[in-house]
């Protein structure tokens, strides 16, 4: 089995943590100085273990193995969210570097190797999960031409400045590989609530949205009567209402939703709301509950349409559809955790998008967790025991020469 180096990985986390340090995490933005000298940074790791580097013309780092004939993909992506923490990405970037070092390393694992990437732009600066799916071919260049980051800067204009514009896009050619693993921190408490330490990922969620819109009369607060308003705000807080108990009746085990964005309009204490709208989301592993509760939502709104006085509107925003981890895979990382961390592993579903939903519409794909502390990611204080990424790199290196081994 391969030796990874512990120390090592925890010196190139932080390592990698100085581009763009914010306060204990990291805020470094897609195509931003700090990304791309982290990328020209990678590529300098990657050359070190003797794998041949590129940076793709959409920001991509892959490590290229000359010297493998059976071969896994292994990374994460590379930036992070705005005030983002320093490991959210970077952990999975930096345990598939180990894995190349303690591959080659290994006299027994001679022929067997891993090509580690860095994907850009998962975190959805200027689009969603750019990276893999440029490397996928489910990129289409329109889309490149027409993405703008939230402060509306044009993707075309961020690929010119990092120096990526008219490099050529690395694509994937699923023969090269026996399949694609990614390791990551959970962002949930399933592991350390539990004071458990690998998770092992069966499914990534499908996640759909929705807008809903309602539409009234705008009035004003102290002179309409009461029976005469057509209130949006009204008739939004009463559905929304509705939706949480329907919801509560028809969840599966571990579906969750969120009403995350109201807006009312105009939205000032003497004035009666004119308009409302609302964002539903939902997230499941299951399609069969997916559909259960898109109908449900439907049929709420229809009944909230039909009572009136307000016109009440919905309109699909995305729907993923949830993507299933290989199981031969699953079993080898879960016995592989079994070999170095016994019982203290769990079988889970990943209720956040990873660039692995990309690439298991394309081949062979599994993913690996390490616990969050308190389960807090998407902020800077998000963070991990040394411990557990020191045991977590090893049960991943275990992992991906058993999945080489087995063919
Ligand atoms: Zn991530």
């Amino acid at each position: 089995m391969p030796q990874t180096n512990g120390e090592r990985v925890v010196a190139d986390l932080k390592r990698l943590a100085d581009f763009g340090r914010y306060k204990t995490g990291v805020h470094r933005p897609t195509y931003s100085a700090e990304d791309v000298a982290s990328r020209q940074w990678l590529a300098e790791k990657f050359a070190e273990a003797r794998l041949d580097p590129a940076i793709d013309g959409i920001g991509n780092v892959i490590g290229r193995n000359p010297r493998a004939s059976r071969r896994l993909l292994v990374g994460s992506h590379s930036e992070t969210q705005p005030q983002g923490g320093w490991l959210d990405g970077a952990l999975g970037v930096v345990y598939a570097l180990e894995l190349a070092r303690a591959f080659a390393a290994d006299p027994a694992l001679a022929g067997l190797g891993v090509e580690p990437i860095a994907w850009a732009d998962e975190e959805g600066h200027y689009g969603n999960m750019l990276g893999s799916r440029s490397f996928t071919d489910a990129l289409p260049d329109s889309e490149i031409a027409d993405a703008k980051s939230r402060e509306g800067v044009p993707l075309r204009q961020a690929l010119e400045q990092a120096g990526y514009a008219g490099r050529p896009r690395e694509r994937l050619d699923p023969s090269r590989y026996v399949g694609y693993l990614e390791a990551h921190i959970e962002q949930g408490d399933w592991l350390d609530s539990r004071g458990l330490k690998i998770g092992v990922v069966e499914a990534i969620i499908g996640n759909w949205n929705y807008w809903v819109t309602v539409t009234g009369q705008q009035n004003h607060a102290g002179t309409t009567q009461m029976a005469r308003r057509r209130d949006a705000a009204a008739t939004l807080m009463r559905l929304a209402s509705r939706i949480y108990d329907r919801f509560e009746q028809i969840t599966g085990p571990r579906t969750v939703w969120t009403i995350g964005r109201v807006l009312v309009d105009p939205n000032a204490p003497s004035i009666v709301p004119g308009r409302a709208e609302m964002q539903v989301q939902f997230r499941d592993t299951d399609t069969g509950i997916l559909a259960r509760y898109e109908s449900a939502l439907m049929e709420l709104v229809a009944e909230a349409e039909r009572a009136g006085p307000c016109q009440v509107e919905i309109a699909p925003i995305s729907k993923s559809e949830p993507a299933l981890m290989d199981r031969a895979f699953q079993d080898l990382i879960e016995q592989a955790a079994e070999r170095n961390a016994p019982g203290m592993h769990l079988r889970m579903p990943s209720g956040a998008g990873h660039d692995a939903q990309i690439l298991s519409r394309r081949m062979r794909s599994a993913m690996m967790f390490v616990p969050s502390l308190n389960g807090i990611s998407h902020h800077w204080s998000e963070d991990t025991r040394e411990e557990d990424i020191v045991l977590g790199v090893q049960v991943f290196a275990d992992a991906a020469a058993a999945i080489l081994q087995a063919g």
